[in-house]
């Protein structure tokens, strides 16, 4: 069965005085409209695997997540909107914050785990779930074969050709279904990935394990650190941006991934002339932890 859920994603052109110097034309997939909780590629990642749980009668997603987790969030606000019921184990010591209080807001039940007992989700689930038939499991991120059909469908949109397309990486699985989507419906796209963590060649394995067929090229110097890191560098030219352009973007995700952009555009790694798509993943409630810097 399907969802009744109406979105919006439209594909912009960006105006850059960068791109046009180097004769670069940039766009935008504007997947941060889509929904402000459900998120970007996090409905994406969702969509089938709600679809699987509806038709396998489970009503009760349990999910997986730092305390900071735009995934967590779309999952309960997602539960709510559909009707199931959601539980998330969340890694580390109890904690408050506005992710989690939304997360309340909409219903989820939230527990906090070791991050011992966290490493291993498969067994938490077994531990906790075994014994309720309405459980439906689903990984940390949404990493799953779901996600990456969910998320062919942001090639599948688009009315332009593109010679690169770039996203943020943080599991791989968009990444692996944008690479998938390509090789259907953009065969001349090249697509990049920016690891927004440190060591981010791991991204290579996990993107073909989702899909072993797949080309992706990947930019790991542009971690700014690690995983939710940044540099006076990063935040400078986030606020240059929003102030530009009116489109918000934020340090865990997308900041890195525009910064790399630019940066490559800047060091002429494209040839003049060519089309480059940037997938706004959203998860702009990502600021509210990095507030501070700003
Ligand atoms: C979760 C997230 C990503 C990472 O997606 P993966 O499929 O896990 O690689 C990218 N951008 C945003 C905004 C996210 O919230």
């Amino acid at each position: 069965m399907e969802f009744n859920f109406d979105f919006f994603s439209p594909e912009q052109s960006l105006i850059s005085p960068l791109g046009e110097e180097k004769g670069i034309k940039i766009f935008i997939k504007r997947d941060d409209m889509i929904h402000p909780y459900i998120s970007g590629n996090k409905w994406r990642k969702l969509k089938y695997l709600l679809i699987k749980a509806r038709d396998q009668n489970k009503n009760h997603l349990v999910t997986f997540g730092g305390n900071w987790s735009n995934h967590i969030l779309a999952t309960a606000a997602a539960a709510a909107q559909f009707k199931f019921k959601s539980t998330a184990y969340i890694r580390g010591e109890k904690v408050d914050n506005s992710i989690l209080s939304l997360c309340k807001l909409f219903g989820m039940n939230i527990h906090f785990v070791t991050r011992d007992e966290y490493k291993n989700k498969e067994e938490l689930f077994q531990k906790y779930h075994d014994n309720d038939p309405s459980s439906f499991f689903i990984n940390e991120g949404g990493y799953s074969i779901e996600a990456v059909k969910g998320c062919e469908e942001i090639i599948s949109e688009l009315t332009e050709r593109y010679d690169h397309i770039f996203a943020a990486c943080g599991t791989g699985a968009t990444l692996a279904g944008l690479a998938k989507g390509a090789s259907k419906f953009q065969p001349n796209a090249h697509i990049h990935g920016i690891p927004v963590l440190k060591g981010g060649d791991f991204i290579e394995t996990a993107v073909h394990n989702l899909c072993p067929e797949v080309k992706i090229n990947l930019h790991t110097d542009y971690h700014f650190g690690g995983y939710a890191k940044t540099k006076p560098e990063l935040i400078e030219f986030i606020k240059n941006f929003c102030k530009d352009t009116g489109i918000l973007i934020e340090p865990v995700y997308t900041g890195k991934l525009f910064f790399a952009v630019m940066d490559l555009i800047s060091k002429n790694h494209f040839k003049k002339g060519e089309h480059i798509l940037i997938l706004h993943s959203g998860g702009l409630t990502g600021f509210l932890g990095q507030q501070a810097k700003f």
